[in-house]
């Protein structure tokens, strides 16, 4: 083989080296920008889901972001079945002061997977702000709505959070409204958020509902008197007490009145509790609504004349925050020269109570001068027989929404029966509250309860109005009747 040959070959095969060569580093070059775009891409998605959760969740909770819902509301069609809750802890301000902010958003958390695990699969949570939740139903009737929200109130109240070695629980509100067809977000929140403001107004631990001429009531009363008008009404002594009897039907006469509180204004106006308990609450240290000296005049003039009769006043979660001994002087005070079991105070069975110890041991300091604890509007909170076992009471008032409808078959008397069955053991007497109709009245008393408050019986009317009727014996056909 000549070398000229040789140098040939040797320069072809340096050449086909040189090219597999320069394949190999292509090949190895592509490979690498195969794996480079593959990881630009994953950090893409992450960063695209990164970017998702942010949009579509709360930066704090599990919950959704308001975002979320929105696109979520405008992709369901509001056709009138859908409904919108407000969940809103009670006392929440007291872990951030007590606890610092820190735990304050770590109990945030803790409720947010609570309510979160509650939902179903037609529920959406999400977090309004601070300590506000909602909750937007899909195709739900609104009373099964209000009972849902019930549920999550009672899930708020359960979830007990450790925050650094001390057990924390808050009780909630909630507000129900339905969405109405066609209605927006914005709309549907500011009705829930209505209602919400009605079981705060309350007292709060509770669930209250908007339709109708409900919400309108709420809208007016926000849209109410003005505080400066109420300090000049408590100066011009325009706050008073409206009294309705509350009678014994199966003997036939009065047992009592309950002092309700009005705002007669100069122009002849009488505005009901409703218009301006809230403001009043807000604006006064004082526990019975009105001035403490209203009451005092009340139970003066109004009890000695009736010997057999009591007088109950409605007492707000600020009474049971004064000091034991502002209410013992003031329990004397208004029970002077009577015999103290003339003297009723009325607990609304869903006022939220910061300290029970210390409400239990004032009630029981009242009782114990004599006084009468009823327990009010009992079965419209979550707790009603725990409140039962906190506290000794001598009378249990039931809410009209179990007495509405009795006799008509539309309301459930289990409760009635239970609370009846419980009221002989426990030695409590029963109080059918709001009753319209001649039906509800009989039905009651078919269970057993006698005692009744209604419309039916009597309506709230001045003082002077009821001091001359109170003692004449009701109507007979409002009598038990007696059975042969
Ligand atoms: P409450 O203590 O449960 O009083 C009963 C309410 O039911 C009264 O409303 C009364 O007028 C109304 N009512 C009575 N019979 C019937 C009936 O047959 N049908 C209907 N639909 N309603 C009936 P009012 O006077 O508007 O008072 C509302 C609430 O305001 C009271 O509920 C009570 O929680 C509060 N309140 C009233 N006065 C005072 C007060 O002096 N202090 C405090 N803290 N709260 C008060
Ligand atoms: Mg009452
Ligand atoms: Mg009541």
């Amino acid at each position: 083989m000549s070398t000229a040959l040789i140098m040939t070959g040797l320069a072809a095969l340096g050449a086909f080296v040189g090219l597999m060569g320069r394949m190999v580093l292509r090949c190895r070059g592509a490979a690498d920008e195969i794996r480079a775009l593959r990881e630009r891409n994953d950090a893409l998605v992450a960063e695209n889901g990164r970017l998702l959760t942010m949009v579509e969740f709360d930066d704090l909770t599990a919950a959704r972001s308001r975002r979320y819902l929105r696109e979520l509301f405008a992709r369901t069609h509001q056709d009138g079945s859908n409904a919108m809750i407000f969940v809103d802890l009670d006392e929440f301000k007291s872990v951030n002061d007590g606890f610092g902010h820190r735990a304050g958003d770590g109990f945030l958390r803790r409720i947010a997977e609570a309510l979160h695990r509650e939902c179903r699969e037609t529920e959406t949570l999400f977090r309004h702000g601070g300590d506000e939740f909602c909750i937007y139903l899909r195709a739900v009737a609104l009373d099964e709505a209000a009972r849902r929200a019930e549920a999550f109130v009672r899930v708020v109240h359960r979830t007990e959070v450790d925050l650094g070695g001390v057990k924390v629980r808050r009780t909630a509100s909630a507000g129900v409204a339905r969405i109405d067809a066609g209605q927006d977000m914005m709309g549907a929140l500011y009705h829930a958020d209505e209602a919400l403001y009605a079981a705060k107004q309350v007292g709060g631990n509770c669930v209250r509902v908007t339709e109708g001429e409900t919400l309108k009531t709420m809208i007016a009363r926000r849209t109410g008197p003005r505080a400066e008008d109420l300090a000049e009404a408590i100066r011009r002594e325009e706050i008073t007490y409206y009294v309705q009897p509350i009678y014994d039907t199966r003997a036939g006469r009065a047992v009592g009145v309950e002092a309700l509180m009005r705002w007669v204004r100069s122009d002849g106006d009488v505005l009901l509790p409703a218009k301006f308990i809230d403001m009043m609450t807000r604006s006064r240290q004082g526990g019975l609504l009105p001035p403490d000296s209203v009451s005092v005049d009340l139970a003066q003039s109004f009890c000695p004349a009736h010997e057999q009769l009591y007088c109950a006043f409605n007492i707000s979660a600020r009474f049971l925050e004064r000091s034991v001994e502002d209410n013992m002087d003031f329990a004397r005070t208004l029970t002077r020269g009577l015999d103290p079991s003339q003297v009723v105070l009325e607990l609304v069975e869903s006022t939220a109570i910061r300290n029970t110890e210390r409400a239990r041991e004032m009630l029981q300091q009242l009782r114990a001068h004599g006084l009468r604890i009823a327990l009010d509007d009992f079965g419209t909170g979550f707790s009603n027989f725990e409140r039962l076992q906190q506290f000794e009471v001598d009378i249990v008032k039931i809410d009209r929404r179990f007495v509405r409808g009795l006799g008509a078959g539309q309301a459930d008397r289990g409760i009635l029966r239970a609370l009846h069955a419980l009221s002989r053991d426990m030695g409590f007497s029963v109080i059918a509250e709001g009753v319209e109709t001649a039906e509800e009245l009989r039905a009651l008393q078919e269970i057993g309860i006698y005692n009744a408050q209604g419309y039916l019986l009597g309506r709230p009317e001045t003082v002077s109005y009821w001091q001359s009727r109170i003692a004449q014996p009701l109507s007979p056909g409002f009598c038990l009747r007696k059975t042969a």
